[in-house]
């Protein structure tokens, strides 16, 4: 298959294996990206790609599903165990629309949500203004306590009994601790509010019992499957058996066509993978491996948002050091290590040029790193910091972390071999 791609599409052929070298060559802390693992990546892309499946399994709108039907009816079920879910769609393309299904499913346009703030950690789809969510619904984003970068149960609750919003969001893309479900659920029962759980970020956290299920807890959840799920990237809606129909119905038809086959296949296989015990270790060291990068970080007078973290992300407040997050990201990145520049709490720099810098540890785990190189990193990110203008450093340093990911070689994850590349 790869002799195909190489021989029909060099230039397509040579620009994989630059970003396979790219991957395998660089520190990635990009929190929301992993590696998946072979057999997921053969998964995606094996021959499902060319079977459209509209409908669900048994009810389905064209003919020759003999197969669809029972991998789909395979995915599901494998989802609904690992997360003890009622019901299960495996449909949805990625995290985003799994959302707007979501609030879909239980609501009408022009209903109130009442979701995280995106400048305090939240997602764009939980009603953040430029987000066609804040259109099509009436959105009343809670913040965090930006003294403590926590969230504040009470606030959320005056804020709730105020706006009396129909669904109440609790998720988020860049907050380090843990999310209280089970008070987001009383507080959304309280004012009369279905409860939505988007956990994009930590579902592999949530099946190796690392952070608690809002499966309990919540009306509907919400996943991206690519995150630490280490799936392929996709969507997937948990729900309780009383709103699987309307589930069901908001995914297909109401906002998608036929499903990518193929990626339904990969969540099956990435599925059993994580309902196993190797991954809820991996899932254990990914907390552990931000815990030390963190206290490492405090060591060197970094101040991180919350003070640290429960989870696999760390948000570094950069205003002390008098560095914008999107020149330290830059200057990282040039020293292969990768990351994003992120807004933080009651930040006082536009979106563009925030005060943050968000990463985490989910792709440096899959490839085997622990505590002592956590703290590594920690050293690395120091040093550019530090010197942030010296691009002799910055290079000295880019051929440290290139030695240091060779010790860590990504696990037969990719297809195409490497002709004369960086990888080990
Ligand atoms: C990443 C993320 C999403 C969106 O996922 P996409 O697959 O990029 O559409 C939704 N919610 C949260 C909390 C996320 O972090």
């Amino acid at each position: 298959m790869q002799t195909a791609l190489e021989q029909y599409d060099p230039q397509i052929y040579e620009l994989i294996r630059q970003e396979e070298a790219r991957q395998s060559g660089s520190i990635r802390l990009i929190p929301s990206e992993n590696y998946v693992s072979r057999a997921v990546m053969m998964a995606s892309s094996s021959c499902l790609t060319n079977k459209y499946a509209e409908g669900y399994p048994g009810k389905r709108y064209y003919e020759g599903q003999q197969v669809t039907d029972l991998i789909e009816k395979l995915a599901q079920d494998r989802a609904k165990e690992l997360f003890k879910a009622d019901h299960a769609n495996v449909q949805p393309y990625s995290g985003s629309v799994a959302n707007l299904a979501a609030y879909a499913a239980l609501i009408e346009p022009g209903d109130t949500i009442m979701g995280m703030s995106l400048s305090h950690g939240g997602h764009l789809t939980h009603g953040w203004k430029v987000s066609l969510t804040s259109k099509f619904y009436n959105s009343v984003p809670y913040e965090v306590n930006t003294e403590t970068g926590l969230l504040d149960y009470d606030a959320i609750r005056d804020l709730a009994k105020k706006h009396r919003p129909k669904i109440i969001i609790s998720g988020a893309t860049a907050y380090p601790r843990i999310i209280d479900f089970e008070i987001f659920g009383q507080i959304a029962k309280e004012v009369g509010a279905y409860l939505v759980s988007d956990i994009a970020h930590i579902a592999g956290l949530v099946v190796a019992g690392i952070h608690k299920s809002p499966v309990p807890y919540a009306d509907v959840v919400s996943t991206t499957t690519h995150k630490t799920l280490r799936g392929p990237r996709g969507g997937l809606l948990l729900c309780k058996a009383e709103h699987a129909a309307k589930v069901d119905k908001a995914v297909f038809p109401g906002l998608q066509g036929g499903p990518h086959m193929h990626t339904l296949t990969a969540i099956a296989v990435a599925m059993a993978e994580a309902n196993t015990p190797e991954f809820v270790a991996y899932a254990t060291q990914v907390a552990k491996n931000a815990k030390a990068m963190a206290t490492k970080l405090l060591e060197y007078g970094f101040k991180l948002v919350t003070g640290g973290t429960d989870n696999h992300l760390i948000l570094i407040d950069l205003r002390n050091k008098q560095i914008p997050g999107k020149k330290l990201a830059k200057a990282l990145d040039r020293a292969r290590i990768v990351s994003n520049y992120n807004t933080v709490p009651g930040d006082p720099a536009p979106p563009f040029n925030p005060s943050g810098l968000r990463i985490g540890t989910p792709a440096i785990t899959t490839r085997g790193m622990k505590e002592a190189e956590a703290e590594q990193i920690a050293t690395f990110i120091r040093r550019v910091a530090e010197d942030i203008d010296n691009d002799s450093l910055i290079e000295q340093i880019s051929k440290e972390v290139l030695l240091l990911c060779s010790q860590f070689p990504v696990p037969e994850h990719f297809i195409i071999p490497s002709r004369n590349g960086v990888r080990p």
